[in-house]
Parts: structure tokens; sequence; C-alpha cells
């Protein structure tokens, strides 16, 4: 049995009840075979993949905390601190009531490669609760995130652990934590990213998503002789990073002409106008029925069917596994040149490798969404220098990692004889780097 197979056995064997860490280990560690049956036995003798796939360090914890009857709820938090090989931990909090140690084992893994790949110092680790601020009270919600970071704060710091924000912790959860963070700790440090601007937040980062994703969309099809000015755009989802998304494309001269959320989508010939949903989105977060009943040039439908509209570009921006394999055959029916995924993990693996095969470019979130990581890691660098830099500094150190990524993933697909499979390019891209630090700081 080959390294990989046995390395992957074992994870399955070890982890049982996590189908997602499976999943994620099996996909980054399949596509690796090139690079890995070149150097097994060195590798093997090093355990360099079981050190790779064994989280440094994991906390799990209880939290509890009073909800506004005077009852106790008591949920688990987790922070997976998976590798710190080329930084300190980096990842994000999720809140929902589906996070478990599974999920943000699989997450932490994928953002040890993620975060290698921004080219900044930062390792990965990722973590969160099954905690669900949807419907409670702000006064339960400071509740919640005083006590999770009161357990949270013996293990993180600026130079440790950075946690950030991620499905269900946004500002408002963001500034309670650090609140708390600073009152424990007596230290005001960059402990955590999102922050607020009035309290070390850094701008752009709203924006960086978004933005990073049409920035290594261009590059990429500028390489293809392909500019972005008069391109056919279709986008999904509604949230944080669809809007940028979109907003950038109209900047660059493409014309965006759907959106979605979680109940249906639009179509918006005339292309999506951004104030409006912003309005819709951000201020009174409503439905995109809404939408449409201010534009007349839009069209409302229930459900989801964004992809079956034609376009040079798709930007799956919304969730996972939301571009499945018919998904993909209608795109490359229609002509679709290139996929580059906002989200994490949008796109189902028979569906990309469907679009591969077509000829269809595709950047995997992995690289393409890393703007978002990439501005908290110069969020941090802010902090440590007791400085905030103009909008306009922040985002055109974001253009350049954004080209750096897609040069770096692009020269890995190419080393290896695997030109234009960016899945390839970017877990090899990730990978080595990560493997030449774990090398040179011995077996720890
Ligand atoms: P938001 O919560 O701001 O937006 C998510 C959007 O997707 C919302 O419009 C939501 O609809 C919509 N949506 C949710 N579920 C579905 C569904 N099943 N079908 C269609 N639409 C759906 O999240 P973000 O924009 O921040 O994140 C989107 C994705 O990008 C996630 O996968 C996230 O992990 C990833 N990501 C985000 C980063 C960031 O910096 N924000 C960084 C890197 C990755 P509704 O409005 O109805 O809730």
């Amino acid at each position: 049995m080959s390294y990989v197979d046995e390395v992957i056995a074992q994870v399955i064997e070890k982890n049982p009840s996590q189908p997602e860490f499976h999943q994620a280990v099996k996909e980054v560690l399949d596509s690796l075979r090139l690079v890995i049956d070149q150097n097994e036995d060195a590798y093997r003798r090093d355990a360099l993949l079981e050190r790779l796939v064994t989280p440094e360090r994991q906390l799990i914890f209880r939290v509890p905390w009073v909800d506004d009857k005077g009852q106790v709820q008591v949920n688990t938090g987790y922070r997976v601190q998976f590798n710190s090989a080329i930084g300190p931990y980096k990842g994000g909090l999720r809140l929902h009531p589906s996070v478990n140690l599974g999920i943000i084992k699989f997450l932490g893994f994928e953002q040890v490669f993620k975060n290698s790949l921004t080219g900044l110092p930062i390792g990965g680790g990722k973590g969160g609760s099954d905690f669900d601020p949807k419907g409670k009270s702000d006064r339960e919600v400071m509740a919640f995130c005083q006590s999770f970071m009161t357990e949270l704060s013996k293990y993180i710091g600026a130079d440790t652990d950075v946690p950030a924000g991620d499905i269900g912790t946004g500002a408002r959860e963001i500034g309670y934590m650090f609140g708390q963070y600073k009152r424990l700790q007596n230290r005001y440090e960059g402990v955590l990213t999102g922050k607020g601007l009035s309290y070390g937040g850094s701008l752009a980062r709203t924006e960086a998503t978004g933005y990073g994703l049409l920035y290594l969309v261009q590059e990429m099809m500028k390489c293809h002789g392909e500019e972005m000015t008069g391109k056919t755009v279709v986008v999904s989802g509604a949230g944080n990073v669809a809007i940028y998304a979109i907003q950038k494309a109209q900047q660059m001269g493409a014309k965006v002409v759907t959106c979605s959320d979680s109940t249906g989508w639009i179509y918006d010939p005339e292309g999506i106008d951004v104030d409006l949903l912003k309005e819709v989105k951000e201020v009174k977060r409503a439905r995109l029925t809404e939408y449409a009943a201010a534009r007349s040039s839009a069209v409302y439908h229930e459900g989801r069917g964004v992809w079956a509209i034609p376009c040079d570009i798709a930007l799956p921006c919304a969730t996972q596994n939301e571009l499945l394999i018919d998904d993909a055959k209608q795109l490359v029916a229609n002509g679709c040149k290139a996929v580059a995924e906002g989200a994490n993990m949008p796109t189902t693996l028979d569906a990309t490798e469907y679009l591969q095969a077509n000829g269809v470019l595709f950047v995997p979130g992995k690289a393409s969404n890393a703007g978002g990581v990439a501005t908290s890691a110069l969020e941090m660098t802010q902090n440590s220098e007791r400085l905030s830099w103009s909008f306009e500094e922040v985002d055109s150190r974001l253009q350049n990692i954004m080209i750096n990524i897609y040069h770096n993933i692009d020269n890995a697909a190419k080393k290896y004889g695997k030109e234009g499979n960016y899945v390839v390019g970017a877990n090899i891209a990730g990978f080595e780097k990560v493997v030449s630090a774990m090398n040179a700081q011995g077996i720890v």
C-alpha cells in the first residue's frame, strides 16, 4: 500500500465519525501523490504525513451561560491548533449548531494550506461552538461570548493563536470576545481579527474576500489572453463575499447578472445594482424579493438556478456544495470559461472534475478566497506596528497577494506536469512551504 493510502486509512480509523475531516484529508493527499511518491522514503521515516494530519493541539471545553429566562445553557467550545510551522495559528471561529470536532478539524486542516498560499507567516487553526446566535438577544450573545472567551483566552495570544470571524461570528461577537480577552488578560493586543475600525480593525477587511477573488480571476484571465471588460459573470450568494465580488467585477468592466440567497435568486440582465443589493442585504437584512420589487429590470425566482444563465465566468460565493454536476454541465454547455470559488467548498468533486475535463479554468477556494485571511494577517501586522494603513495601502497589498497566489499555483501545477490544474497546484504550493518549515524545525 502506498504511504498516502496508508495515512488515509489511519486517519479514518483513528478519527471515527468525522466524515468531513476524512474527506478533506483524502482530497488533499490524493492531489499530492505526485510530490509524496517522489519523497516517499524520507517522508515515511519522518512520519511527515502523520504529523501533518494530526493537530498540534485540540481543545474542547464547556461553555456555560445564562439565558434571558435565567436558565443555564451549556454549549461545547472547540479550538483546534492544527499547524504552527509557518506562523501563529490563524483561522476563524464558527458559531453554528452543526459544529462538531470533525467539522472544526476539516476546516483547520484546509486552513493550513490556504494560509500557506497567502505567502504570509500564519499557521492554521479553527474553532467555534455549537451555539447558535440566530434568535438570541444581544445580552445572551454577550453572555455566551464572554464565557467562551474565558476559557479560550488561556490558549490564544497575538503571537500564539489569532482567531477571527466565520459563520455566526461577525463584528458583534468579535467585539464581545475582544472585550472579555482584554479584561481577563489585561493586555490590549491583536488577539482577534475582524475587529471594528475603532479598536484595531483594518480598512478593506470587509471587501477583502470578494475583491481578492476578482484580483485573482483578472490575473488568470489576463494570462489566458482575456480581459474582464465586457464579460458576463454569474454570482451566487448575496452576503459579504458575493456583494464585494459583484462590486469589484463591475469596477473591472464586467457585467454581473445574478445573485442569490437561501430562498431564491435574481436575474438582472441590466447588471446587478450593488448599492440596492447592499441596502437590501446589509442595511435591511431583507429577502431578495425586495431587490426585485425596487428594480424593474430584475426577475426574482424561487429556489436555485443561477448556473443556468449563460456566462463567461461563474463565481459561487454562497455556501458549500451549491454547484453540482448538472450545474457544471449547464455551465459548459453555455460556454463558461472560468469558475472561481468565493465560498468554501461550493463545488462538488464530480462537478469540479467535469469542469476541468471540459477545459474550464477552475480555481479552488483555498486559493481564490484567501484574500480574507490574508487581509486578517495584514490587520495583525498593523496591530503589531500600532498603525492603521489607508484603504489604498491594504487594497494594493491584497492585490499583490492574490496575483502572487495565482502565479504560485500555476507554477506548481506546471512543475508537476499538471498545467492548468489549479486544484493540484494549490495543494502542492501550500504543502511545499509547510513541509519545508516543518523539516527545518525538526521532529516537533
Ligand atoms: P454571509 O453569511 O455573509 O453570506 C452567505 C450568503 O449565502 C447569504 O446571502 C446567504 O443567504 C446565502 N446562502 C446561504 N445558504 C445558501 C444556500 N443554501 N443557497 C443559496 N444561498 C445561500 O457569508 P459570507 O459571504 O461571509 O461567506 C460565504 C462563503 O464564503 C462561506 O462559504 C464562507 O465560509 C466563505 N468565506 C468567507 C470569507 C469572508 O471573509 N467572509 C473568507 C473565505 C471564505 P441569506 O441572505 O438568505 O442568509
